[in-house]
């Protein structure tokens, strides 16, 4: 009885906690990241527009002494990004497709735009990202400026699909960056957080859509580098990887779960039918819940 009780209390703490959390910020102006670790009250959030308001926010904010901060969908988990009484510059807005050439595999696209954008453009065309995240609501000026990795073990992190960028540094000058022209800035701005000016638009690589078998395989910690460098790497129809240690109190840290992503039998269906993207994850209420619940016990 006492036990069917502090079960149903869990669960109604589970719930208020979700509720909570789930609920939109209260305060405008005070802001974080997906984390919620380091709240910090701003002086304004600026939805970009264009790129003459921000050259005249960046100006605005030298004369008055102000830092700015840039925020695209606001999911980094560092608490790192805004300044206490800053000007936050809010990219989601600022997300058109600027141009897209299917046969050269190449699209332009305002920072703000995000991965989910770029697919429902390219995949009618059979093309793809080259290094997909694992969640595509990120926005591209957000994933680039943190270097992102995908699970596409050929394609290297995201530094690899960029071509070229416009930057507006903080002097209000519009820089155009690639490994060609500015080329000091390309491995600054990408991986550099921000801290070097605002990515405006971006030229990304593309690569062929392809459908991919998925599997898991479990293996002993001890086994993992031999196993990735001689059974993943050297098989050219494994495109995609992710290794997860194991937390279960059995095999804490000792066991590992392999997924691999792979051109098979299962993988010759049109890709046409594969072209709706999911919206919503399912099941994401109960999997909170129970995540939360088993916090509390072995
Ligand atoms: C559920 C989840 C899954 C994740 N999966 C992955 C993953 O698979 N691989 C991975 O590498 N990471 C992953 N991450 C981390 C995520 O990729 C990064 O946090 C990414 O930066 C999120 O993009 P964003 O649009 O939310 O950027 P934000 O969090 O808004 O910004 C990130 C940084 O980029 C700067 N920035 C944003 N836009 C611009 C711009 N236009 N110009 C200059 N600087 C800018 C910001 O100032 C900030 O420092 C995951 C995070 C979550 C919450």
């Amino acid at each position: 009885m006492k036990k069917t009780a502090a079960l149903l209390l869990l669960i109604a703490l589970c719930f208020y906690s979700y509720v909570i959390t789930a609920a939109p910020s209260q305060d405008p102006y005070l802001i974080t990241d997906y984390s919620r670790l380091h709240p910090v009250k701003v002086e304004r959030v600026v939805e970009s527009k264009k790129e003459e308001q921000l050259i005249g926010l960046l100006e605005e904010a030298k004369v008055r002494g102000l830092t700015v901060s840039i925020a695209g969908q606001r999911h980094s988990q560092g608490g790192h990004t805004y300044y206490k009484d800053g000007i936050v510059v809010d990219m989601t807005s600022y997300n058109q497709i600027l141009s897209f050439d299917p046969a050269a595999k190449r699209i332009t696209v305002q920072a703000g735009a995000t991965w989910e954008d770029i697919q429902n453009k390219i995949n009618p065309y059979g093309l793809a990202v080259r290094t997909m995240q694992s969640q595509n609501s990120f926005t591209v000026g957000g994933s680039i400026s943190v270097n992102a990795h995908g699970r596409d073990i050929r394609n290297g992190s995201m530094i690899k699909s960029v071509e070229s960028f416009r930057l507006l540094t903080a002097d209000g000058v519009v820089r155009n960056v690639s490994r060609e022209e500015n080329e000091e800035l390309f491995p600054l701005v990408l991986g550099g957080f921000g801290l070097f000016g605002i990515i405006l638009d971006v030229t990304l690589l593309l690569t062929d859509d392809e459908l991919y078998e998925e599997k898991t395989i479990t293996l002993g910690v001890e086994d993992y580098v031999n196993y990735f460098r001689e059974q993943v790497m050297t098989d050219p129809d494994i495109r995609m990887h992710i290794a997860r240690l194991s937390v279960s109190p059995e095999s804490f840290l000792t066991e590992m779960f392999a997924k691999n992503y792979s051109i098979g039998p299962q993988t010759t269906e049109p890709l046409s039918s594969h072209n709706e993207l999911t919206r919503r994850e399912p099941w994401v209420v109960p999997g909170k819940l129970l995540f939360k619940a088993n916090r509390s016990f072995d």
